[in-house]
């Protein structure tokens, strides 16, 4: 096996034992209460995940796209606001990695691995969600700073990052050219933020608004040009989309393989459901979905990994194709434990509540759907 395989090979077994010792027992609980589990930042920070994607010379994992992936599928298998955190940790840090010098690195980086800092992707607003050209948020630059203001919505960490990788407008009337990117700390007088949402799933993961009043930063904390916010968001993001992909994986593994066991255990008609064909097709299909996204999210991963073209088109079809059928295999999964699948006694209603937001996040599947498109009529990366 080559060194590089040897090493993913290692970080998923460290994932997979992590997930299972630590994570797995806390959370039904977690989803219960709708509580951020900090012990569990502490877990992962320990394990180095939370640096995963960062160079070693930061403290970091060196962690490629790859094992990204797949720590947050194995993570997700046991429980979805977890992995959501590692996700956020990822989309908070890519930007700093695609868009920083090497000072601005060493400053974030180094507080991210030495302090388990938790960063944000601050880039949806209310009013521009799909459509980033509506992006209100104003970076105003007064000599050696910028004056921050505006308000970003339902921001992952909202309210408990230490390092929000920020997105807006310096030059309003320039469109998406006129982004930029900056890094905003916690504690900046004028960062604020609104109450924590109340979500279907996700429960332990936090979002909140992050506002914006006259806060003040210094030119320093800006990530590459004037203009240049946009293509990060951009770039941060299709890197990303497959680990969102991985993690609907995770999600609807689990839910199979609740359902086989299920299956094998409740009898009906003097016979375990599992003998009836009715279940063992859907069973099929299910496992036969989660293996062809499985092939799709680790092709595009694969594909950033070796910086190969056509990362953008596969990226959002790993990320909508995983999700739609993340939210078909836990509904499945639901329907083939019956009454109990809908009772929160059992864990399936969980991930199918889980599952949801995968087609949402990170631009919504009709979004992707676009991007693929575009790809096939003739656009280019
Ligand atoms: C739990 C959670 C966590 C999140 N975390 C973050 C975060 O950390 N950082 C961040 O920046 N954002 C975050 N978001 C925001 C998320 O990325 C947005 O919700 C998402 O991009 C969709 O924007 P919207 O909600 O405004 O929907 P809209 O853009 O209003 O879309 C509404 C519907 O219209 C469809 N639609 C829109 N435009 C088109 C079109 N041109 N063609 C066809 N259909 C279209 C959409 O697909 C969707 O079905 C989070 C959201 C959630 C729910």
């Amino acid at each position: 096996m080559k060194e590089i395989e040897k090493e993913r090979q290692m970080i998923r077994e460290a994932a997979t034992k992590t997930a299972q010792k630590i994570i797995q027992p806390r959370a039904a609980e977690i989803d219960a209460t709708g509580e951020f589990p900090w012990d569990l930042v502490e877990a992962l920070g320990r394990q180095g995940f939370l640096s995963l994607l960062l160079p070693e010379e930061f403290g970091g994992m060196n962690g490629d796209i790859t094992s990204f992936c797949s720590v947050v599928e194995e993570i997700a298998k046991v429980c979805g606001s977890s992995s959501l955190l590692l996700l956020a940790q990822g989309m908070g840090t890519l930007p700093i990695w695609l868009g920083g010098n090497s000072s601005q690195k060493e400053r974030y980086f180094t507080q991210i691995s030495e302090k388990n800092n938790l960063t944000a992707f601050t880039l949806n607003e209310s009013i521009a969600g799909s459509d980033a050209l509506l992006i209100k948020t104003r970076a105003q630059k007064q000599g050696k700073n910028y004056l921050l203001n505006g308000r970003k919505c339902f921001i992952t960490h909202g309210s408990i990052a230490h390092l929000y990788a920020l997105f807006a407008s310096t030059h309003p009337r320039k469109g998406l050219d006129g982004i930029s990117a900056f890094v905003v700390e916690k504690g900046t007088p004028g960062l604020g933020f609104g109450k924590k949402e109340e979500k279907i799933g996700m429960r332990g993961s936090v979002t909140t608004d992050v506002t914006f009043e006259d806060c003040r930063i210094p030119r320093e904390n800006r990530l590459g040009e004037e203009g240049e916010g946009w293509k990060i968001a951009m770039d941060t993001l299709n890197r990303s989309r497959p680990a969102m992909g991985a993690q609907a994986i995770g999600i609807a593994q689990r839910a199979l393989d609740y359902a086989i066991r299920y299956a094998n255990e409740r009898i009906q008609f003097s016979n375990p459901i599992a003998s009836f064909q009715a279940i063992r097709f859907m069973i099929a299909d299910m496992a036969t979905q989660i293996e062809a996204a499985r092939a799709l999210v680790y092709q595009a991963a694969a594909r950033i990994d070796a910086r190969l073209e056509g990362k953008e088109k596969l990226s959002a079809m790993a990320k909508l194709y995983a999700s739609d059928m993340a939210m078909r295999v836990t509904t499945d999964a639901v329907q083939i434990l019956g009454g109990y699948g809908y009772m929160r006694d059992y864990p399936v209603e969980r991930m199918m509540r889980d599952a949801k937001v995968t087609q949402i996040f990170e631009g919504p599947n009709q979004l992707q759907r676009l991007t693929v498109a575009y790809h096939l009529f003739g656009g280019d990366e």
